[in-house]
């Protein structure tokens, strides 16, 4: 690995403004554990990483807004202290459990909330249930910040919407009593392999009937992608086998798969109609 400079700013103005001539050897730094996959396989030469550790406001701490309706997880919440939360766990225990089989306890304790989002590898495990949890981010720059679902981040393999000098600040979770949710990780090689495709579900369900739901599959493409006519399917229905059928063959209809080492596209198809099925069931039987 080559020389670098590690500029550790103490506050997010001192942070803009060594990110900012838009030099692309220049990068802010979460937990920088992709950062260091990327510069041990030489892809990234950084000449200057800015780690946002002490930037201090909405990148710090875990909080409840005073109403109760929305968590707020600031971009350098590490996902050990999101899987250690108590509030987290009351409030929205599919992301603890989506943790248990998240990398290992190492790259855990380190890895951030912003920078995972921002690296938009289409196999992390976190940004389908994010999207399922309908949040949103705060995107914060120098000349201001702007709120967006976490969808919209997404603009293709490894790719996001962020502007130049644009941080991911907070991720912040609409609290859903009402809703449930699950996260299914697929893997075809071995249990802690990344996965051939991630499916995650929130539903209103009242018995056997979806009030309302969010399908989101990820890994199987270039980006984690709401399933639209899927969740039209079954949005309104009663959980039957008719309907979980037309849900699963509406997903591989409307989801672009792609082949890869993991399996071909046809069989990951098949793997989304038998995963979203049993997702939904689980999540009835909850
Ligand atoms: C051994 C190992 C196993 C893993 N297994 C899994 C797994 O099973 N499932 C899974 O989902 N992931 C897994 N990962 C990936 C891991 O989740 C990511 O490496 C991690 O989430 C990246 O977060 P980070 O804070 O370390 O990002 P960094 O490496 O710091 O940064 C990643 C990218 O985001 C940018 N960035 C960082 N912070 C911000 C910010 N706040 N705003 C804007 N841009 C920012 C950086 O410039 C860089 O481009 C694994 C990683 C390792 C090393």
């Amino acid at each position: 690995m080559l020389g670098f400079e590690l500029s550790e700013p103490a506050t997010l103005d001192e942070a803009f403004d060594l990110l900012a001539d838009g030099d692309p050897g220049v990068r802010p730094m979460g937990g920088g554990t992709a950062l260091m996959l990327m510069m041990k396989a030489q892809i990234f030469k950084p000449e200057r990483l800015v780690s946002l550790r002490n930037v201090g406001g909405c990148f710090d701490g875990l909080r409840i807004d005073a109403d109760q309706s929305h968590i707020r997880i600031g971009g350098m919440t590490t996902f050990a202290e999101i899987e250690r939360s108590p509030m987290v766990l009351q409030h929205l225990p599919a992301v603890v459990r989506t943790m248990k089989t998240l990398a290992n306890i190492r790259v855990r304790h380190v890895a951030s909330v912003g920078g995972n989002l921002a690296h938009a590898d289409p196999h992390l495990d976190l940004p389908p249930v994010w999207m399922a949890h309908a949040a949103s981010i705060r995107i914060v720059s120098k000349s201001g910040e702007r709120v967006i679902p976490v969808e919209d981040l997404f603009a293709g393999y490894y790719e996001t919407t962020l502007g130049d000098g644009e941080l991911i600040g907070e991720v912040i979770v609409p609290v859903r009593p009402e809703w449930t949710s699950t996260y299914v990780k697929v893997t075809t090689r071995s249990a802690h392999d990344w996965p051939a495709l991630g499916i995650a579900v929130s539903a209103n369900l009242q018995g056997q009937r979806v009030n309302d739901l969010r399908l989101v599959l990820s890994a199987a493409l270039d980006r984690p992608t709401r399933l639209d006519a899927a969740e039209n399917e079954l949005r309104g229905s009663d959980l039957s086998e008719a309907a979980l059928k037309r849900a699963g063959e509406a997903a591989v209809a409307e989801a672009d798969i792609h082949s890869d080492s993991r399996g071909s596209a046809a069989y990951k198809q098949h793997l989304l109609r038998v995963h979203l099925s049993r997702a939904m069931h689980s999540l009835a039987g909850a």
